[in-house]
């Protein structure tokens, strides 16, 4: 008998020829978590499962955690497994499982089978018969409800034979590394990190930048950044961050452009810069925390007007969502806290008092010629000396 995972996965038991790799990405992801837990595990495959068996003592909450934080898991279910599939072996280590689990307690039961292994003497419903009546008489507290159970009794003979009552719900998502990788635009804010949480559930490797105008940004803003990109990397693996000062760009911006438009030329040259770096790290989008409506520069003709700088798409994950709704998801990736610490962002010192909300493109290009000859060693500059962390949980 061993204290054991089922792990379950949803979307990509529906990936045809490519589900292999699919699953050999989410292995590879439990495998990097549970290195860092204590105790050894050996993860296996076996027909669209995966199953993660301890194989020494390990903390029961530490594991979960550990699964809780890897995309692609839809269930985590720790069971028992039995190598003897005779049935009365496997129904003695189910109940004394379900002894341990439930108590003395009173509950109802319903008994789940499945049996891929052809060549076992019993049908399914043979061993759903046969266990319900063993746990009658193990357990006598128990009582079937064939229409809506308590606890679900799962039993599967397979190349052993497995047995769990209890299902953790999982994050979803497809496993890392799977969709390519994308640029986040990463600031001290409450959405950029929840925007790069979302896209990294879907199966996206993240590279960050970060513009800081020191010394108007102190160092505390930045580290502030750097938390947060912790904090996201322990859901989306290793982050590089690249952290560019923006100073000069954004002081050519303020003496040489209509102040009402300042912090949408500026956000333009961060999309630049953003989706320059994004080439040379062989990424295939930008991300950024924007929602329609939320602050002027994010009104919908602001954001065609960045728009209008990037070839790569920009995803933008957060659009219609409202602060509330992205305050909550902060919290529950644990951002939240760091996020609202009351440090300068670089946006917020040289921002205009009333910033156009309806900007034309026309117009901005025009304000913009007004840094040529000047902005454009900047720009290569700033990518230039960039300073470059690697951040991993
Ligand atoms: P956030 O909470 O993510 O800071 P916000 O509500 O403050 O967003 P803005 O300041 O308008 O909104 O920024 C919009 C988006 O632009 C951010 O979500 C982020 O993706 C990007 N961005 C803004 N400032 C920076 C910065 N200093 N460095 C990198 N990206 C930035
Ligand atoms: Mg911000």
């Amino acid at each position: 008998m061993t204290k054991s995972f089922l792990i379950k996965y949803g979307e990509i038991g529906v990936k045809g020829k490519n589900r292999h790799r699919f699953e050999e990405a989410l292995r590879t992801d439990i495998d990097r978590r549970l290195k860092k837990c204590e105790g050894t595990f050996r993860v296996t495959r076996e027909h669209g499962r995966l199953y993660v068996e301890g194989l020494t003592d390990f903390d029961f909450n530490e594991v979960v955690d550990a699964l809780k934080k890897c995309f692609g898991i839809t269930h985590i279910c720790p069971m028992v497994s039995v190598e003897d599939k005779e049935i009365h072996r496997v129904l003695a280590v189910l109940t004394q499982h379900m002894k341990e689990e439930l108590g003395d307690r009173s509950f109802t039961f319903k008994v789940f089978a499945k049996r891929s292994d052809k060549e076992y003497p019993m049908t399914s419903p043979e061993i759903c018969r046969e266990a319900g009546e063993y746990i009658l008489t193990e357990m006598p507290n128990a009582k079937v409800d064939v229409v809506s159970p308590e606890i679900k009794v799962y039993v599967e003979i397979r190349k052993k034979a497995y047995a769990y009552i209890t299902s953790i719900r999982g994050l979803g998502g497809m496993p890392l590394g799977t969709s390519g990788k994308a640029m986040l635009l990463l600031s001290g804010g409450i959405d950029s990190p929840v925007a790069g949480y979302m896209m990294a559930k879907r199966g996206i490797r993240l590279e960050a930048v970060y513009f800081h105008a020191p010394p108007y940004t102190s160092d505390r803003a930045k580290q502030k950044v750097v938390d947060l990109a912790k904090i996201v990397s322990e859901y989306a693996g290793p982050i590089r961050l690249h952290i560019v000062n923006f100073t000069d760009i954004q002081l050519a911006i303020y003496e040489k452009c209509p102040h009402d438009e300042l912090t949408i030329i500026m956000r333009r040259y961060m999309m630049e810069i953003a989706e320059r770096i994004g080439e040379e790290e062989d990424c295939q989008a930008l991300i950024t925390g924007e929602s329609v409506g939320q602050v002027a520069s994010q009104t919908i003709y602001s954001l065609v007007t960045t728009n209008e700088v990037c070839k790569m798409p920009v995803f933008r994950p957060l659009i219609a969502f409202d602060k509330q709704e992205i305050i909550e998801l902060s919290q529950k990736i644990n951002a939240y806290e760091t996020s609202i610490l009351p440090f300068e962002d670089c946006c917020t010192i040289f921002v205009a008092t009333h910033p156009v909300t309806k900007p034309r493109l026309e117009q901005i290009k025009k304000s913009e010629q007004n840094l040529v000859g000047t902005v454009e060693e900047m720009v290569e500059a700033a990518i230039r000396e960039k300073e470059v962390v690697d951040i991993s949980s």
